[in-house]
């Protein structure tokens, strides 16, 4: 499929820095994995099924079925979504709304273009969806893409002579997304475009002039090019030897010495870190695969498994010497028996299950789960602290 140079998709990276489309040009082209290839099979279903083509929808979902059951489901419910935003405004309207969907739209021509999912044009509200049919990263819904998205349809709507509406409703419809809302909404005016229009030209003719440096942040996970970043190398330098503990490389190398002002430091600059070193491996390994050598890394065999040659024979065998060799029935998890439930069953199935948590966990402040609040744990880190500061006050011993 044929991207814009700058996609939507990579709006909060192409904003924020100006020299990420630029550098991506040069990095080797990505290859879709596996739940790229989902998210693209399951938008066509559900495109399929809103045009209500339900024949070719109907088999292309008997397709995704046997790939990914939970994405049909998802596909199922962000069309039941769609059908009741289009009746609510219909009713709100008293009048029908125009629907559009897979939509492409132009943000800045030739460089930024994009495909909206669907766009609903009623007499009160413009409405744009998003749908994500993932579940690994929680997109927010005041995100570049959704800005670009509604500045482009705001532009085809006029290219059109539709009139538009005085409010401009923006949302993500995430269903499989955990921890947070699966739809979640943002209302704009047609000024907040106007200006979000002024920062994407702006970016695009600026990045295109090759100014702006390289700005690392959360932004650069999905950049193709971090591996060949000199933003990052320097992050990386910043993170050994300058930001922490006025130059010293050794006491900043030590995790036990950072108080928590530091260990802040330190994580905002980790998290950068953490994909340009994952890209780093990946090129690595890349190169060897190829037949390169390197100093530091090499290729090695994965663990091995032992496997029964003849699954069949090895049981023939087994019930010979009068031993059992099936494994003892065990019960489906929830989630497995769920999805051979009808839904008044799932809602039965409820009073059978309960939510146990193994514990906790560190996560990214920008994680959608409310913080664990254990006064214990909060009093045991404060006397950590505590005895750290004893310890550097007493200083060296003679
Ligand atoms: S890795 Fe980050 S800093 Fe480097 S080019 Fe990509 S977005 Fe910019």
């Amino acid at each position: 499929m044929k991207h814009a140079k700058f996609s939507p998709s990579a709006g909060d990276r192409w904003v924020a820095c100006l020299r990420a489309v630029p550098l991506e040009a040069k990095a080797p082209p990505e290859i879709a994995g596996e739940a790229a290839e989902l998210g693209t099979d399951a938008h066509e279903v559900a495109a399929l099924f809103l045009q209500n083509d339900l024949e070719q929808a109907r088999i292309k979902a008997g397709i995704l079925n046997e790939k990914s059951e939970e994405h049909v489901q998802a596909v199922i419910e962000y069309c039941a979504h769609i059908n009741e935003v289009t009746a609510r405004m219909t009713k709100d309207d008293g009048q029908r709304v125009s629907t559009l969907i897979e939509q492409k739209v132009e943000i800045y021509a030739p460089y930024c273009w994009g495909t909206a999912d669907t766009i609903l044009v009623g007499k009160e509200t413009l409405f744009v969806s998003d749908f994500k049919s993932g579940s690994g990263y929680i997109v927010p819904v005041e995100t570049w893409q959704l800005k670009a998205y509604a500045v482009g349809v705001v532009k085809f709507c006029q290219s059109k002579g539709i009139a538009i509406p005085a409010k401009i409703v923006v949302e993500i419809f995430q269903p499989r997304a955990r921890g947070v809302e699966a739809v979640r909404q943002v209302e704009y005016d047609l000024s907040d475009l106007v200006e979000f229009e002024i920062d994407i030209r702006n970016a695009i003719d600026r990045s295109l002039a090759g100014e702006g440096g390289f700005e690392v942040g959360g932004h650069c996970r999905w950049c193709r090019a971090k591996a060949d970043c000199p933003g990052m190398a320097a992050a990386a330098t910043d993170l050994a030897h300058l930001r922490m503990h006025g130059g010293n490389p050794e006491a900043a190398l030590d995790p036990q010495a950072l108080g928590p002002a530091q260990l802040d430091e330190a994580l905002k600059l980790a998290t950068v870190l953490e994909p340009w070193i994952k890209a780093l491996w990946a090129r690595a390994e890349r190169y060897l695969d190829l037949g390169g050598t390197l100093s530091e890394a090499k290729l090695v065999d994965k663990r091995s498994t032992r496997k029964w040659i003849d699954e069949a024979a090895t049981i023939l065998w087994a019930d010979n010497l009068k031993i059992d060799a099936y494994q003892p029935a065990k019960a489906s998890s929830p989630a497995q028996l769920e999805k051979r439930l009808t839904p008044e069953l799932k809602i039965k199935m409820g009073e059978l299950v309960e939510k146990v948590s193994s514990g906790m966990t560190i996560v990214h402040m920008d994680d959608k789960r409310p913080a664990a609040n254990d006064p214990a744990k909060l009093r045991l880190a404060s006397d950590m602290l505590a005895a750290q500061a004893g310890k550097k006050n007493q200083g060296p011993k003679s």
